[in-house]
């Protein structure tokens, strides 16, 4: 396929702690062109080549982990100082497979993205759970921004 044969091209970025499950969402669903890191998060290297021209963002967080959570601000300033002004953002609380362990109640997580103005949704990569909706929610709002 070349890019003529796309309505839309968007690039989609992911983003969050190391080990939130960043890898496995993607792997669970690849039509759209999403961008991975390699991992560089581990050292805080991510910069601007990463996020250039992203139309999105999902920023990962794991459910069971209450340290990923609190670092979300510190990801938005990131965002802010790197990603373009337009940029569609949503929050992902990843690893909902594991309820039992959850540190992050959905509440708490739904006000946060609200006082954000980011979408909110929570996922689980391991089963496959709510992820074709969260990349076509994303596609739907960028579609609807385009
Ligand atoms: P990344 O560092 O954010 O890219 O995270 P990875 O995708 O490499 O996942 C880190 C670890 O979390 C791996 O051991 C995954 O198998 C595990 N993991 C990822 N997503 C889920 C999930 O939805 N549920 C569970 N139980 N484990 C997950
Ligand atoms: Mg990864």
């Amino acid at each position: 396929m070349s890019m003529e044969d796309y309505d839309y091209l968007f690039k989609i970025v992911l983003i969050g702690n190391a080990g939130v499950g960043k890898t496995c969402l993607v792997r669970r669903f690849t039509q759209l062109q999403i961008w991975d890191t390699a991992g560089q998060e581990r050292f805080r290297s991510i910069t601007q080549s990463y996020y250039r021209s992203a139309n999105a963002l999902i920023l990962t967080y794991d459910i069971t982990c209450e340290d990923s959570f609190r670092c979300l601000p510190e990801w938005l300033r990131e965002i802010e100082q790197y990603a373009n002004n337009q940029v569609v953002t949503i929050l992902v609380g990843n690893k909902i497979d594991l309820a039992e362990k959850r540190e992050v109640l959905r509440q708490r997580a739904e006000d946060f993205a609200e006082a954000q103005s980011m979408l909110y949704l929570e996922t689980s990569a391991k089963e496959s759970d709510n992820v074709e909706k969260l990349f076509l929610d994303l596609a739907c709002e960028l579609i609807r921004e385009a």
